[in-house]
């Protein structure tokens, strides 16, 4: 949930009942019946979405009209006629709310074939996981305690710590969802996050931690490369190309995911060693990142993963009970965190203010988010004036920081992640 940035005490951050979802695939094996069965509600649920999508009206009575129709010819559990329904409902309700914001939507459509097991219809006994396929007479029952990877999970499941949520049944594998409701710890401290093309900068107490992310570019240089050669060969085999791309795609997304996981890992680490909550820039408030490339494409690029990682770093943050905010990041790296001043942008990527303050616009950036995320933005008190004329020792402890970084001692480290 995203937060504006005007709320300042901590204690009003908490958000009740949220919870947070891990999903793990395991590989399973079935028999006939449930290849069949896997079958049947692929098309059980596509008549439901034509039914739902041409009807005017979709209330309370024509809901039970087609769960009587799809009912007739269902010799599976009832249950499952239901939650279909439901999956194609939400479906359809999606589609609908983005034609009315005048967003482009494509009607939906059912490609993969899988069933949403919602969780009256599994039980789970020690580590088998045992799913009604036919009420009592057909059952499709998994050990869990054959994968490795799930047990940890199993067992915070048996001490109450998690739950099993709905799954998803493929013909080939499970999906297994762990959900945990998140009890958000008392921090201690906010550190604060920016993220940029060619690096995240994390200011967490008086470290500032900066981790390079050309790795990440130079993936996405990589694979823009090969796609361009792949291009040339859609002249004479047009189907070969289509698949080329595809693998190529899926093999750059892979590489930045991982990259991504192992830089959101490390961030969480450091927040949870040193119980601090986390800030990050809400960039739905900004409609054009600047950037140190005037190129399009690095624009979007930087923006695809910038909240790619904000993402993983908000579940993976709240998996181990650590609130994350998100503060309006406009004129963070712009504006004096000492004084409130306009910044001069310098050789490098120093900035300058009149006060007398020449300083890294990363590190401007996390003073700054830092600073807001913790009292308000600037736009939350009525402008900048307000921060100038409270003094900078009031306003921003780390403003004056900056100024006398090295006597105070805040210490930088550059960070290289091991490419994956
Ligand atoms: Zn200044």
């Amino acid at each position: 949930m995203r937060k504006s940035s005007g709320d300042s005490s901590s204690t009003t951050r908490r958000a009740k009942n949220e919870t947070v979802v891990r999903a793990y695939s395991i590989p399973i094996r079935v028999d006939e019946v449930i290849l069949e069965f896997i079958e049947e509600y692929h098309k059980l649920a596509r008549s439901a979405l034509q039914e739902i999508l041409g009807a005017r009206k979709f209330t309370r009575v024509e809901r039970k009209q087609l769960r009587d129709k799809l009912l007739k010819d269902w010799n599976y559990a009832s249950h499952y006629v239901d939650s279909a329904i439901n999956q194609m409902l939400s479906l359809v309700k999606s589609y609908r709310r983005k034609l009315k914001k005048g967003k482009k939507a494509r009607r939906p459509r059912l490609r993969k074939k899988f069933v949403y097991v919602k969780s009256t219809l599994f039980s789970l006994k020690g580590s088998t996981l045992r799913i009604t396929i036919i009420p009592r007479k057909h059952y499709l029952e998994v050990n869990l305690a054959n994968c490795p990877h799930i047990l940890p999970f199993l067992k915070e499941v048996w001490a109450g710590r998690l739950k099993l949520g709905g799954l998803f049944l493929f013909p080939d594998r499970l999906i297994l969802n762990f959900v945990k409701s998140v009890e958000f710890i008392d921090v201690k401290d906010w550190m604060s996050i920016d993220i940029n093309l060619t690096n995240v900068t994390v200011l967490a107490g008086l470290t500032v931690y900066r981790f390079d992310t050309c790795e990440l570019y130079h993936i996405h240089r990589v694979y823009e490369l090969k796609r361009q050669k792949i291009q040339k060969i859609s002249a004479w085999n047009k189907k070969l190309s289509e698949e080329l791309l595809k693998k190529y795609s899926e093999r750059e997304r892979n590489r930045v995911k991982d990259f991504l996981h192992k830089l959101a890992n490390k961030i969480v680490e450091i927040a949870k060693e040193r119980r601090m909550g986390i800030i990050l820039e809400d960039l739905n408030r900004i409609k054009e990142r600047v950037v140190n490339s005037s190129k399009e494409l690095n624009r979007k690029l930087s923006k695809w993963n910038a909240r790619e990682l904000q993402r993983i770093i908000e579940y993976k943050a709240k998996w181990f009970d650590i609130p994350v905010i998100y503060v309006n990041p406009k004129n963070s790296s712009r504006v004096c965190p000492a004084c409130g001043g306009q910044l001069i942008p310098q050789e490098g990527r120093l900035m300058k203010c009149s006060c007398g303050l020449v300083e890294d616009r990363d590190f401007i950036a996390v003073l700054n988010l830092r600073m807001w995320g913790v009292r308000g933005s600037p736009e939350g008190v009525g402008g900048f004036e307000a921060f100038a004329n409270d003094g900078p020792m009031k306003t921003n402890p780390y403003g004056v920081m900056a100024i006398e970084k090295q006597r105070i001692g805040i210490k930088f480290h550059e960070i290289t992640l091991t490419p994956p």
